[in-house]
């Protein structure tokens, strides 16, 4: 059973943990073969694969669920302060902020203007599903046959959550067991980051510029730039680890809007309707929230429709609210969607066209609020991330599969503060936030080996500038 095998490759990986301080206490290892690894060198970059998959199983037993309710729970302090001290066992500069940013930086060992290169993952799970006392279960040279897991959860190569499995016939793939989510999401980007930090503090040859990694504890609840100011985190070219798998590379997502519009009218009691106007916020508003999405007052279709495919944005009424019984005050809460940030400023514009009108036709007060909540990394990218993405994913044989997503990402909420995007990077997760999910110990490798290749390529800028 999957069972048995975990105990005996959990075994095997404390092999390739004996040169690690931060594991001294798991090593059962005789002296002699402590020497052995002690001296390997990044040369050999396969002597992190271990400690790679050895990390991601330690890290899916730490509990860290996130909470839309709470601004951050018990739980993900304790991961926190668990990889803080990990990374201080490293021997580099780390700090915890007040919110539990963990940030490190190392600085540049290479002469001259290198631009600063960033990395960032987050530490929390989604609070959607069960997360709670995980059981990784690890599958070697996997066979090709749907994976049975408890709670008649099932991960079939011929279904979606299992679509990505027949590439992975003999690989090794590690799935929860069925009663919790896996947490690859983003476990995988934490364990890459950590063990990329790790390499380079074992390895003070290897040549880099100043390197900035920010650790986020609410990326799973939309809130990973919170308090990102909390940290000097602001690289001039970035990295996000949390993608999915196969080379996948996020060069795009939409620019995503709140646009809060209160109508006033005049509050009255319901005899008096006709004459004062009781619930009269509440039509002028239905016209306004109805009436907007599907056409202009000319009667044109707004470029934004309120259903879309692909790379189409959108537009959607998603709440009327009555604040606090107060029927002559209505609030709507629209959600504007689109890759180009000039689509959503023109349908801002035809909103604010329409306003007066409906403002002096009911007798009522029409005011706005707009909130960012993510923009399109595209939008604001270093112009030579692509160029450095592609060498640094050839250099670590992996076919570079750029999309644009119609959702955010933590860099995107990174964005809305820091003013610059990065490319969200594949890590091995397959099926985020669900029973059946499951990672590729391969792409979580390549993604490891692309993130060191990715501070290769940054010191090659130098000659540039
Ligand atoms: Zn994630």
């Amino acid at each position: 059973m999957k069972g048995t095998h975990f105990i005996a490759v959990l075994a095997v990986a404390a092999l390739g943990l004996s040169n690690l301080n931060a594991y001294a206490s798991s090593s059962t290892l005789t002296n002699q073969v402590t020497r052995k690894v002690a001296h390997a060198s990044l040369a050999k970059q396969d002597s992190y694969r271990q400690v790679l998959l050895e990390r991601f199983l330690k890290y899916t037993t730490y509990d860290s669920q996130s909470s839309e309710k709470k601004q951050i729970t018990d739980v993900q302090i304790e991961t926190a302060k668990k990889l803080f001290a990990e990374i201080q066992s490293f021997g580099l500069n780390v700090t915890l902020s007040d919110h539990y940013y963990i940030y490190v930086e190392i600085p540049s060992n290479v002469k001259g203007n290198v631009p600063t290169l960033g990395f960032s993952c987050h530490y929390d799970v989604t609070p959607d599903n069960p997360a709670t006392g995980i059981k990784a279960r690890l599958i070697e040279k996997y066979d090709g046959q749907p994976i049975a897991l408890e709670n008649g959860q099932v991960i079939d190569p011929a279904k979606d959550n299992g679509s990505y499995l027949p590439t992975q016939i003999g690989k090794t793939i590690v799935t929860s067991d069925g009663t919790t989510i896996l947490s690859a999401d983003d476990k995988a980007g934490v364990s890459i980051i950590m063990t990329m930090l790790q390499t380079l503090a074992q390895n003070p040859g290897k040549k880099h510029g100043k390197i900035q990694v920010v650790i986020a504890p609410n990326e799973d609840v939309g809130r990973a730039a919170e308090f990102i100011e909390e940290t000097p985190y602001n690289p001039d070219i970035a990295f996000d680890f949390d993608g999915g798998v196969d080379g996948e590379v996020v060069v795009g997502n939409f620019n995503a809007e709140q646009v809060l519009v209160t109508v006033k009218g005049h509050p009255g009691h319901q005899s008096h309707a006709a004459e004062n106007g009781y619930l009269n916020a509440w039509f002028p508003a239905c016209v306004l929230g109805a009436g907007l999405c599907p056409v202009t007052t000319g009667g044109k279709p707004l470029p934004l429709p309120n259903k879309s495919v692909g790379k189409q944005g959108y537009v959607e009424l998603h709440h009327i609210d009555y604040p606090a019984n107060t029927p002559s005050v209505a609030v709507m809460d629209f959600r504007l969607r689109g890759f180009n940030q000039a689509e959503l400023d023109q349908w801002k514009e035809d909103l604010h066209r329409i306003i007066p009108s409906v403002e002096e036709t009911y007798g009522v007060e029409i005011s706005t609020e707009v909130r960012r909540n993510y923009g399109n990394v595209g939008e604001a990218i270093h112009p030579e991330a692509m160029n450095i993405t592609r060498r640094a994913f050839a250099a670590a044989g992996v076919t570079p599969d750029f999309k644009e997503e119609r959702a955010g990402t933590t860099a995107s909420m990174f964005l809305i503060k820091l003013g610059k995007g990065a490319f969200t990077i594949f890590t091995g997760q397959n099926n985020p936030h669900a029973f059946t999910e499951w990672l590729s110990e391969d792409d979580m490798y390549k993604s490891y080996r692309v993130s060191l290749n990715l501070i290769d390529e940054v010191v090659r800028m130098k000659s540039t500038k």
